[in-house]
């Protein structure tokens, strides 16, 4: 038997525009989405000789053939045609659930690294990508990590330059946004501003923190910020202590923060702290 260790990395929407509903129901999206160091950590047990089984640390995630880590061996195994001779999954969750921090997808990417690794890399980063998108829409970003553009529901990368030095203090409230009712909502409202791509792209080519931060923007803020007033708490908190630019990131309802050192992002942390218990520091990876 083999243990494989691998972590899974958040993601955030540095930028989310919803471009239209396709005709299989899907949406197309653009997004510049960022990897953060907050992780969750993936063992895999190789050969165990006994049926599949999933462990994980926290309450109410499945741990079945549902937990997206689980379907992400089966793409794998099914794909390559191997056979691991009985697998065990433990994972320990760090990244917050529905928060739009990709944490399922996080941990399905890593499965496909991880076992991609053990059978000699036989995918290249983007075929492994390519694969992930058979699990879920956020799957290949997680696979190639970093800074990128993506495109299509999810399947359509391109490598981007990395953001410069920052910290993200990002803080997850209670209460959880239905991703589905967002889009709804979305196809039924007119969209008053959209994020500028092309702005976007050249203040990471030019490194240029303050115009990044000038260009964050997801489409679904506004609409939930106009549903769940705490979030302008929140802001208001980002805004007093020193971040460059704040946001939420996917569908909700975590809400980021860019500060441009770990100081201020201490000091935003300690004062969230006090009414938030999901408040994290990571750095963009
Ligand atoms: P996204 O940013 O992709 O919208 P999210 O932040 O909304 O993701 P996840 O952490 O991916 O949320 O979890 C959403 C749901 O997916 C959970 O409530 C859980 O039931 C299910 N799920 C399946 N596999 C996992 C996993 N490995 N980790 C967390 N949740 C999982």
């Amino acid at each position: 038997m083999t243990t494989l260790y691998e972590g899974a990395f958040a993601k955030v929407n540095l930028t989310l525009d919803v471009l239209g509903k396709r005709e299989d129901g899907y949406h197309d999206l653009k997004s510049v989405m960022q990897t953060l160091s907050i992780r969750d950590d993936i063992e895999i047990d190789v050969g165990t000789g006994k049926p599949w089984k999933l462990l994980c640390d926290k309450e109410g995630i499945p741990t079945d053939e549902r937990n997206l880590a689980w379907k992400a061996a089966r793409v794998y195994c099914d794909a390559m045609k191997k056979d691991p001779n009985g697998l065990e999954i433990r994972i320990t969750k760090r990244i917050p659930s529905e928060a739009g921090m990709g944490g399922g997808s996080a941990d399905a990417a890593a499965v496909l690294r991880a076992l991609n690794r053990h059978f000699g890399e036989p995918l290249s980063v983007m075929a492994l990508a390519e694969l992930g998108a058979q699990v879920g829409s956020d799957v290949p970003f997680c696979v190639m990590c970093g800074t990128a553009m993506v495109e299509g529901r999810g399947e359509r990368l391109r490598k981007l330059p990395d953001l410069p030095e920052c910290f993200f203090v990002v803080v997850k409230p209670d209460f959880s946004c239905s991703t589905a009712e967002l889009y709804k909502k979305l196809d039924e409202t007119e969209i008053a501003k959209r994020p500028d791509h092309q702005a976007m792209e050249s203040a990471l080519l030019a490194g240029d923190l303050g115009k990044i931060a000038e260009n964050i923007w997801n489409v679904f803020d506004p609409l939930v910020t106009a549903e769940h007033l705490e979030m302008n708490y929140i802001k208001s908190i980002f805004n007093s202590y020193g971040a460059v630019a704040f946001q939420m990131t996917g569908s909700g309802s975590a809400v980021y923060a860019i500060v441009p050192s770990f100081e201020y992002a201490a000091v935003i942390c300690n004062m969230l702290r006090e009414n938030y218990p999901q408040v994290f520091i990571g750095k963009p990876v």
